[in-house]
């Protein structure tokens, strides 16, 4: 089997009109790890070719005997578990890149349940200690953006460009680069919204970009004792402003958000665990209404009901916005449900179900991977 993650990668510049596409809907498929592997679990998802992504979700049927229905869906690129950071980077946030400098917006969000690759892919392996981390989508973003500011076309404008690095939790905003910092969220007359006393610091080369997002990581990850769940529970923004003479040219905002799993059982979690879900729940479906107004142009985009949405609202409202989704997927069985859920709202984001109407076509397994029928007489007349 081929896969076009593999084999129809060209090399991009910075230039390449790869989407001229608002909104665009990725997802990625991680490999399976350690302990799924260990379980002999079995791999649901298949990636057929660079758009189409398969869900073989298992089911019961009234008699109790087990299938596999396949749910199809399609999206924008859908990169299978060969690919690497780097891949997934050029074909999402690096084409946004060159919309900061033409004084947009950009936005890149990490979607997925807990344990899908979402750090991974934003934020690459920073540990503050492995000394050949891997780069994740923050540092490859810096990197392409400090070339871009040395380069002919940009070298004169003297643009300056700082970072802010923030987390949101519940409704409460925490700066990632001033000890954890609680953070207000204000909005201003001319509804522009602030997050007030927000600390940005100025990158001069890719390197100190580099030791922001070591800082903020390692910030967000300390200082509880299940570190790992709860950095889960709260969204993470790093963002890569452009200024001209102090005055704003244009920002990338890239996103880890919280992860997407509903509570299993909330009889058995406590009370802040069922807020801090209800509000995640809250915030997730607030962006994707925000996504879709965006992509439709509608005049009401309703980034008021959520605090994640509302420190976004330049990157809804502006005309000069571009915003992609990159919605992780875990591979194995036992994720098959996140991963059902994870793949519908991808779906609902940009709606590029494969029956034409939106809606995905569930299909059932002996149909999949048969030769396509052809037939010959309903070809010939297509061809007239
Ligand atoms: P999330 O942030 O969505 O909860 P993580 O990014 O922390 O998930 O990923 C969980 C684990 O899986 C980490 O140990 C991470 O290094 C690993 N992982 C995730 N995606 C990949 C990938 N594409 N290739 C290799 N390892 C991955
Ligand atoms: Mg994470």
């Amino acid at each position: 089997k081929s896969f076009r993650t593999n084999i129809d990668y060209r090399p991009l510049t910075l230039f390449d009109n790869v989407t001229e596409n608002r909104i665009s809907v990725c997802v990625r498929k991680r490999p399976m790890n350690k302990k799924e592997s260990a379980k002999g679990e079995v791999d649901v998802v298949t990636i057929p070719n660079g758009d189409i992504i398969v869900l073989h979700q298992p089911q019961v049927r009234v008699d109790m005997t087990k299938f596999l229905e396949n749910q199809k869906f399609r999206f924008d690129y859908s990169f299978d578990e060969t690919s690497n950071n780097e891949t997934v980077y050029r074909f999402t946030a690096q084409p946004l890149v060159k919309t900061i400098f033409e004084q947009g917006t950009a936005t890149c969000f990490a979607y997925g349940q807990t344990g899908s690759g979402k750090t991974h892919t934003m934020g690459g392996d920073f540990s503050g200690k492995k000394q050949n981390a891997s780069l994740g989508i923050y540092a490859l973003t810096a990197r392409d953006v400090f070339e871009m500011v040395k380069s002919p076309a940009y070298r004169k404008k003297d643009l300056q460009v700082y970072c802010a690095f923030f987390e949101i939790y519940g409704s409460k905003c925490f700066d990632l680069l001033n000890d954890k910092n609680s953070l207000r969220v204000l909005e201003d007359q001319q509804q522009k919204v602030q997050v007030v006393g927000l600390k940005e610091e100025l990158a001069t080369c890719e390197q100190d970009v580099l030791d922001l997002i070591t800082k903020g990581s390692l910030v967000r990850t300390a200082g509880t004792t299940s570190a790992n769940a709860n950095s889960s529970r709260s969204h993470a923004v790093f963002q890569i402003i452009l200024r001209k003479e102090k005055k704003l040219w244009g920002k990338f905002s890239l996103i880890d958000l919280a992860g997407n799993e509903r509570g299993q059982d909330t009889r058995d979690s406590d009370r802040e665990t069922r807020q801090e879900g209800a509000a995640i729940n809250t915030s997730l479906l607030a962006l994707k209404e925000c996504i879709r107004g965006m992509a439709r142009n509608s005049t009401h985009i309703p980034f008021r009901q959520s605090k994640l949405t509302m420190v976004l609202r330049d990157s809804f409202m502006g005309e000069k916005s571009r915003t992609v989704m990159i919605s992780m997927i875990s591979p194995g069985i036992s994720s098959s449900e996140n991963t059902l859920n994870t793949l519908r709202y991808a779906d609902r984001v940009k709606e590029m179900g494969t029956d034409g109407n939106g809606d995905a076509t569930p299909i059932r397994d002996e149909e999949m991977f048969l030769p396509p029928k052809i037939d010959e007489s309903d070809e010939d007349e297509e061809d007239n």
